[in-house]
């Protein structure tokens, strides 16, 4: 398992909570002591579009998942593990690749649903 914080993949299982009805299995990381829970990626996607946008582009643009999930940490405050931008990657790539990628006009946000966003426009664009 890697650390969300410092990816180090040493984190172990932290079986202090014994009761898992809804609980998700908690670790520790070995390596900077802090502890988290499981990342399940999308079931609750509470990650803004703008940040799930960023990622792939980053992503598509040749950064490494690991340098994505750090951006999104460094920037947007947003910790996601690798796994988890790796399944935007791959689940909403479709949506952002109709139109987004060719006019740069990627700022509109369909979601999986067809339903079309607002683009939003909130601080400063990231400039690669
Ligand atoms: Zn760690």
């Amino acid at each position: 398992m890697n650390c969300v914080f410092c990816s180090s993949g040493n984190a172990v299982k932290n079986g202090k909570r014994r009761r898992s009805v809804r609980t998700k299995q908690s670790y520790i990381c070995m390596n900077c002591g802090r502890q988290f829970v499981e990342a399940d990626g999308f079931e609750r996607m509470r990650h803004r579009p703008k940040v799930i946008t960023r990622a792939i582009h980053m992503h598509e643009d040749g950064f490494s998942l690991s340098k994505v999930q750090n951006h999104l940490w460094q920037y947007d405050n947003v910790k996601v593990s690798r796994e988890t931008i790796s399944n935007w990657t791959r689940k909403y790539s479709v949506f952002l690749k109709s139109g987004a990628r060719n006019g740069k006009t990627g700022d509109k946000w369909k979601d999986p649903r067809g339903r079309e966003g607002r683009p939003r426009r909130e601080g400063k664009r990231l400039r690669p």
